[in-house]
């Protein structure tokens, strides 16, 4: 719903704090979690997301979420489904090229990351394309598994 997914980018640190803290109870319970398997846990936390998040952001469970990079904007959104915006044919007003009655997700994702570090922080984060095989998987596992991955 488009009222709750703006009200969620005007409390975007909050929500980007609570967002760091599932993150760190999730990074914690990982030696667990990886005992029982993340591709058996996929599925109900997908489910779980998908609930939460499609509730808050009007995510589209793209699997690889950006939230914390967007200042709480899901860019899956935006009509072109661009990760890195915006499009270039933002209105004056702020509305979007496609959708005129919609504010750009970018606008959005810039007025929600200046609440967060530094005005441009997440933003500046250059985002991968859309990798479609994980639609509908859980993004947070999936998260917990790149953060294993970098530490090496
Ligand atoms: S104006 Fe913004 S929301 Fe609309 S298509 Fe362009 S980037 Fe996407």
């Amino acid at each position: 719903m488009k009222a709750v997914r703006d009200w969620s980018v005007r409390h975007a640190r909050g929500l980007h704090g609570l967002y760091g803290g599932v993150e760190a109870v999730l990074s914690l319970l990982d030696p667990l979690l990886r005992r029982i398997g993340h591709e058996r846990l996929d599925k109900p936390l997908a489910k779980v997301e998908g609930v939460v998040k499609g509730f808050l952001f009007d995510s589209k469970s793209c699997g690889q979420c950006t939230l914390g990079s967007t200042g709480m904007a899901c860019p899956m959104n935006c009509p072109k489904t661009l990760r890195n915006g915006p499009c270039g044919g933002v209105r004056q007003n702020g509305g979007c090229e496609v959708k005129p009655e919609m504010t750009c997700v970018w606008v959005r994702a810039w007025e929600g990351s200046q609440q967060l570090e530094g005005p441009e922080s997440g933003l500046q984060v250059i985002q991968l394309p859309v990798d479609h095989r994980r639609q509908g998987r859980s993004s947070w596992l999936h998260a917990l598994r790149q953060k294993r991955e970098t530490r090496g």
